[in-house]
């Protein structure tokens, strides 16, 4: 089995719930996508997708996982798909870093891997628990009435999770605003539900300090990235009891290594993309699970083919391991494909398909922006 041909495809993916705010003003309406599909000498299509969160979240953008998969097509013709780890050597060899390329391209491998021998992903990257998967909302930054409104929506829909955002500046109402985003969305707390309060790495020690002293005490909720570095993270860590989740920090192998080695948090947000991939998720998954910190599986955004990777990774993390799944479904509107996996007993199951068990529709996608023959 052999890749014969690379398709790339370009689609602008816009926000369903209109504009969505971040900290540090970051405001975004569409997210630029890339999808990746390659296809083998005997047929099979496997497919992929990379949709960075703007150019300003981490440090990748589309243009930047268009240039990178440019920059790597030419080295997996010929090769043989199912050696994921194989194929992730032979692209860190053409191109150094820019996991959100690659991560387009392992997705691919694994869809036809799965293909080729008749099973889901899931089942290749070790069996799913069987456990429905709870699915998170994302609770963009605004006024804390409306914010409490957006999760009872939320709610109401079956998501078992919340990420609150936060991180106001000083002139929109600082940390006192924040700590009232976090006590209007926690208002009507259900037992059982899970908060993150998320500030994207737009607190520093001390308005994070702050916020939590404003917030009441009691409240049942984690903080993910309240600071942008390493330092002010760890001076952080130091001062507060409130458990803290690391997400834009955590990129390489190695960040889950440093974490574990200045004991910076108690969970990370496992981004598919971010991390490079399902092959690279899937050791970070390993070495959080060895150390006991908790996972949330999500991505940086992305449509039902991104869903899709975060279905079957989210079904192989243990159940007291993983806190939710981001639903990008919920995010964007346009669907790319056919992927039965509803919301129901509180969360998600991975279809019982071969793959990645969803049905593209290239009538969405448009024409390749480039193809790679062999
Ligand atoms: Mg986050």
């Amino acid at each position: 089995m052999k890749i014969a041909k690379i398709e790339m495809f370009q689609a602008d993916l816009p926000y369903a719930g209109g504009s969505y705010e971040l900290s540090g003003g970051r405001i975004y309406t569409s997210f630029d996508a890339t999808f990746v599909c390659i296809t083998t000498d005997d047929g099979l299509e496997g497919w992929g997708e990379s949709t960075p969160f703007g150019t300003n979240y981490i440090a990748a953008h589309g243009l930047g996982a268009r240039a990178g998969v440019a920059e790597i097509a030419p080295h997996l013709l010929g090769r043989d798909p199912r050696g994921v780890d194989r194929i992730n050597d032979t692209m860190d060899e053409a191109l150094t870093g820019h996991n959100h390329a690659k991560a387009s391209i392992d997705a691919a491998c694994w869809d036809l891997f799965g293909k080729s021998v008749g099973l889901p992903v899931c089942t290749l990257l070790g069996g799913a628990t069987g456990q429905p998967l709870p699915v998170i909302s994302s609770i963009y930054a605004g006024d804390p009435e409306d914010m409490r409104a957006r999760v009872a929506a939320h709610r109401a829909k079956g998501y078992r999770g919340h990420s609150v955002k936060v991180g106001a500046s000083e002139a929109e109402g600082g940390p006192a605003l924040d700590a009232e985003r976090i006590a209007a969305s926690l208002a009507d707390r259900q037992p059982g539900e899970y908060f993150i309060v998320d500030a994207n790495g737009g607190l520093v020690p001390e308005t994070a300090l702050r916020m939590l002293r404003a917030v009441q005490s009691g409240l049942d909720f984690v903080l993910e990235a309240p600071c942008a570095t390493w330092r002010e993270t760890l001076s952080l860590r130091q001062r507060t009891d409130v458990p803290i989740i690391l997400d834009e920090l955590i990129q390489q192998d190695e960040d889950v290594a440093h974490l574990l080695a200045q004991d910076a948090a108690d969970g990370i947000g496992l981004k598919i993309t971010k991390s490079g991939g399902l092959t690279r998720s899937r050791r970070q998954r390993d070495i959080c699970r060895s150390a006991g910190l908790t996972m949330s599986v999500q991505d940086t955004t992305g449509s039902t083919l991104a869903f899709a990777a975060i279905v079957h990774m989210g079904a192989t993390v243990p159940s007291h391991l993983l806190r939710c799944v981001l639903d990008t479904r919920d995010m964007i509107a346009t669907p790319t494909g056919q992927f039965d996996a509803p919301i129901q007993n509180g969360g998600v199951l991975p279809p019982d398909l071969p793959g990645l068990g969803i049905t593209m529709d290239r009538g969405v996608l448009g024409q390749p922006v480039e193809i790679w023959t062999a």
